[in-house]
């Protein structure tokens, strides 16, 4: 059984484009720093074939699986917005598996998920699979290479 871990922004949860379209987002300080607006991280898209490959990995006998994100110290609501929005995709399955934290390199585990370097993801002790890369360009890459 290995612990997989799996990054939200920019893997699962679609926050760029949430981003691109918010009201709010040419209004200072928001301008600048967007990832503060509040209640912004509640009502992302996902990202294309995130929630199936997910579900695919939760259902898998040899993978543990958690979230492992990081929410904006600067924007409190988006660690009860993250916590709402994996139970609104997953339901049960998601229960306790929510890991938010500025530090992901202190976090023990084999493989790691994630689109950027950023909040100690480069220094993850395990496997860093980098979605979006050329190797992992999307989830049907990932997918092929982990079941
Ligand atoms: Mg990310």
């Amino acid at each position: 059984m290995k612990l997989l871990f799996i990054d939200l922004d920019g893997v699962v949860a679609d926050f760029v484009s949430a981003m691109n379209t918010h009201p709010k987002k040419e209004i200072s300080p928001y301008d600048e720093h967007p990832d503060t607006i509040p209640h912004i991280f509640r009502d992302l898209k996902p990202i294309k074939g995130a929630i199936k490959a997910v579900n695919i990995l939760l259902d898998a006998t040899n993978y543990n699986v958690y979230f492992l994100s990081t929410a904006p110290w600067d924007n409190p609501s988006a660690w009860t917005d993250k916590r709402l929005w994996i139970e609104e995709q997953f339901g049960e399955k998601i229960n306790r598996k929510l890991i938010l934290t500025h530090r992901k390199d202190l976090v023990k585990g084999d493989i790691l998920i994630d689109d950027r370097p950023n909040n100690g993801a480069k220094d993850f002790e395990g496997e860093l699979i980098t979605f979006g890369s050329h190797k992992y360009p999307n989830w049907d890459a990932v997918l092929h290479y982990l079941v």
